[in-house]
């Protein structure tokens, strides 16, 4: 049996291959499927733009299909960039462009108002059935950018708890805890219960 995930980035699929080991499927990523068009992420909400992205690819390939969506949530932006995490500095922006204006709109605000949050929105579809799950990080935002390691708003995060941002964290520790991580181990426990009962029930997430 063979599931999509639908992605381009392959350190996202090994990522949920780890965590589905155990279900005995192979899961395959957008690569596999070139002809398939970047879908427009224009829902209101994670699960929103997560199941639109899933359900497409699932009408491209009639496979099983797991995808998810990302926001980072800032308090003293009253929850932005959320689900514009991708674009807060216009379409098409660099990483480094949001990280930015993210640190230029946080400029007065004083290091005890600039908490944080990463969460995740993990899906399944199969055309019968759909699933959601979510996985959430806290933390908080940085004066400064710190470490080199991962991408997005990484190198601004620190992690509640540590004093470390996730961009000086390893991949391996960061997998350990991180939003997606949790999301989709959500997503699994819940297709493991069902599939064990033979049935996917709808959840909301
Ligand atoms: P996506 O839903 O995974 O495409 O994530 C949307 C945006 O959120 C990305 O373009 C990144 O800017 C940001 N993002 C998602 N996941 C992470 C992460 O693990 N660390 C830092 N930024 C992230």
């Amino acid at each position: 049996m063979k599931w999509v995930v639908a992605t381009h980035n392959r350190d996202k699929l090994k990522e949920i291959q780890d965590i589905f080991a155990d279900f005995g499927v192979q899961l395959v990523d957008l690569d596999a499927f070139p002809h398939i068009d970047p879908v427009e992420e224009s829902g209101t909400s994670l699960r929103d733009n997560a199941l639109l992205k899933a359900r497409a690819v699932h009408a491209e390939t009639g496979l099983p299909t797991v995808a998810d969506d990302t926001g980072l949530e800032v308090d003293a932006l009253d929850g932005a960039p959320g689900i514009y995490s991708a674009r807060f500095a216009g379409t098409g922006a660099s990483y480094r462009d949001n990280v930015e204006k993210l640190l230029a709109s946080l400029q007065n605000v004083h290091r005890d108002r600039r908490t944080a949050r990463f969460r995740t929105c993990a899906v399944y579809v199969d055309g019968a059935r759909e699933a959601a799950a979510e996985g959430v990080i806290e933390g908080s935002i940085t004066q400064d950018p710190r470490g080199e390691n991962g991408f997005g708003y990484d190198p601004v995060f620190i992690v509640e708890g540590t004093e470390q941002t996730f961009g000086q964290m390893t991949a391996e520790q960061k997998k350990q805890i991180s939003h997606r991580a949790k999301a989709f181990q959500a997503l699994h426990h819940q297709l493991a219960r069902s599939l064990s009962n033979n049935v996917i029930k709808e959840t909301p997430a």
